[in-house]
């Protein structure tokens, strides 16, 4: 295994806390910032050649597998797992040969991936951006559209804190894994969240949105915040996406088409890619 397994608060709080103090060593390092030699370059020298810049990396989460379906279909008995698999391939795809972006998926195949075991994934690959593609159901079959969520303690209102706790729920292995509800624990982590990987996910939630709601339908305030467990890396920009309802049975209708799968995907690659492009990542 290419990462530590996270199966306790301990050693998830390790990993926060762990990340964060490697980040700072980084950030502080003698010529890292304004290094002495950097500054002895005489003004009428040559410019050194303009250091490339590496490729971004988007990490691609589709949620659920394996033995965990994730929502059901109202009227056909859709899998999210499934439809969401579909949808990453389809963006990993479109992604392929688009210059300055790399991607990679958490799961390629029908296999479940506990929810901490996904963020530690995109903590050892380094991601600039992390998606966590999901397509969900609520209690009301009215409820349609695409929203998008980041990190919260507190969800910011009633539905988004329903669906916040069943992804986390669905996510577990096993009651050593309880911790991905426990807000004490969601508390500290978006503390330890630098205010810059929250203001970029902010700006990427919003331009996201902002570009997919040009062609796909969206949830009435699809901006939202909630506690998700696989949102928690602290360095790491993160959004979550439900790209539709599939208690509603015109989402489902949606998504079980492959040419909408293809629509939304390339929605969502383009937004990925003028993100990574811009100057939100450096
Ligand atoms: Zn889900």
């Amino acid at each position: 295994m290419p990462f530590a397994r996270l199966s306790s608060r301990r050693q998830f709080l390790r990993l926060g806390l762990g990340t964060l103090a490697a980040l700072a060593v980084t950030t502080c390092m003698p010529g890292a910032w304004g290094s002495p030699l950097a500054m002895n370059v005489s003004p009428s020298a040559p410019l050194p050649p303009a250091k490339p810049r590496s490729p971004r990396l988007l990490v691609l989460d589709p949620g659920h597998g394996g033995h965990d379906p994730g929502a059901l279909g109202l009227t056909d008995g859709t899998f999210e797992k499934n439809i969401v698999l579909d949808i990453a391939r389809r963006v990993a795809s479109a992604l392929e040969d688009t210059p300055g972006v790399k991607v990679h998926l958490t799961r390629t195949e029908d296999l479940f991936l506990p929810l901490p075991e996904r963020v530690a994934l995109a903590q050892h690959l380094n991601a600039d951006l992390f998606l966590s593609l999901h397509a969900d159901s609520a209690p009301n079959s009215a409820a349609r559209g695409l929203s998008t969520y980041v990190l919260s303690p507190h969800a910011s209102d009633k539905l988004a804190g329903q669906i916040a706790a069943r992804e986390n729920v669905a996510g577990l292995t096993g009651p050593e894994d309880l911790n991905v509800d426990d807000p004490d624990v969601a508390a500290i982590l978006f503390d330890l969240t630098t205010r810059r990987t929250r203001d970029v996910a902010r700006r990427a939630q919003a331009g996201l949105v902002r570009l997919v709601g040009r062609k796909w339908p969206l949830l009435e305030n699809p901006t939202r915040s909630a506690n998700f467990a696989v949102l928690r890396s602290p360095e790491i920009p993160s959004v979550l996406v439900e790209t539709g309802f599939l208690s509603n049975p015109h989402d489902e209708a949606l998504l079980r088409q492959a040419d909408q799968r293809q629509k939304i995907a390339t929605l969502i690659a383009k937004s990925a890619t003028s993100l990574l492009r811009s100057p939100l990542f450096g």
